[in-house]
C-alpha cells in the first residue's frame, strides 16, 4: 500500500501550485480565483524513489458563510484518510481565522504534520516564515510553489512523516 499525503489549507494559499510542483506535472487546477479545486483528487507521485499518493484538496466557495467551518470540515475528511498532513500557509498573508480551524483539526488528528510557508518566492519574504513557528506544529518550510524554492527541502520533511 502506497502513504498518502494530504495538502491541506484555506484558498489561494497555492496547495494546487504545491502539488503539481510535488507530482511534477501540470494536472492540479491552479486559480486566481479562489475555490476552484474540486473536493478531494488524488495523483501519483514518488520522491527519492519512493512513491506516494498526494490529495489536493479545495472546493469551498469563498464568498460562503462559515467558510472557515467548511474548510476545516473538509480538512478534517481528508486529514482521516491520510498518513501525513502537507499543511499550506501563505507566508506573505500570515495566519487568519480559516488558518486557526484547521489548525485544530490537525491537533486533533494527531497525524504527522508539516507546515510549508509558500510565497516565499525570495530571501527578503523568508523572514515572514519564522512567525509560523508560533502555530506549534514544528519547523515551518519556506517554500515557493511557483519557483520550486524549497520545494527539495519540503519533500524530504514530507517522506520523512509518511
Ligand atoms: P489553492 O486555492 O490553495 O489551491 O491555491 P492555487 O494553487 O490555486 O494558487 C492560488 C494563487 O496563488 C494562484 O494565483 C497562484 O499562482 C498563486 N501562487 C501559488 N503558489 C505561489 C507562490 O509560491 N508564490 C506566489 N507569488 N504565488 C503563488
Ligand atoms: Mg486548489
Amino acid at each position: 500500500p502506497v502513504p498518502v499525503l494530504a495538502v491541506v489549507g484555506r484558498p489561494n494559499v497555492g496547495k494546487s501550485t504545491l502539488v503539481n510542483r510535488i507530482i511534477g506535472r501540470r494536472e492540479a487546477v491552479v486559480e486566481d480565483r479562489p475555490g476552484v479545486t474540486r473536493d478531494r483528487v488524488s495523483y501519483d507521485a514518488s520522491w527519492n524513489g519512493r512513491a506516494f499518493t498526494v490529495v489536493d484538496t479545495g472546493g469551498w466557495d469563498p464568498d460562503a458563510r462559515g467558510l472557515a467551518e467548511r474548510i476545516a470540515a473538509q480538512a478534517e475528511i481528508a486529514v482521516s484518510l491520510a498518513d501525513a498532513v502537507l499543511f499550506v500557509v501563505d507566508a506573505t498573508v500570515g495566519i487568519t481565522d480559516a488558518d486557526e480551524a484547521v489548525v485544530k483539526i490537525l491537533r486533533a488528528s494527531k497525524k504527522p504534520v508539516v507546515l510549508a510557508a509558500n510565497k516565499v518566492d525570495d530571501q527578503r519574504t523568508e523572514a515572514e516564515a519564522f512567525g509560523l513557528w508560533n502555530l506549534g506544529l514544528g519547523e515551518p518550510y519556506p517554500v515557493s510553489a511557483i519557483h520550486g524554492r524549497g520545494s527539495g527541502d519540503l519533500l524530504d520533511a514530507c517522506l520523512k512523516a509518511l
